[in-house]
């Protein structure tokens, strides 16, 4: 997920929770994540992210279904 605080976005893995603070933008976290290898799924209750070490296929095909 990517959550915003007063001015500032922190981007955190929804499987680990492994963070990464403190983007000015919400597009920098958007960046930040293409650059890194994190990945992004729609699930039934909204969107995921994962880390580059959550991205695998078997994880994120669990999160799908949530
Ligand atoms: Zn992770």
């Amino acid at each position: 997920m990517i959550e915003r605080e007063g001015w500032h976005f922190t981007l955190i893995c929804d499987h680990c929770e492994h963070e990464v603070e403190s983007f000015d933008e919400f597009e920098e976290a958007v960046s930040f994540k293409k650059k890194n290898g994190w990945k992004s799924v729609k699930g039934k209750s909204g969107w995921f992210e994962f880390c580059c070490n959550c991205s695998t296929p078997e994880i994120m095909d669990e999160y799908r279904r949530k």
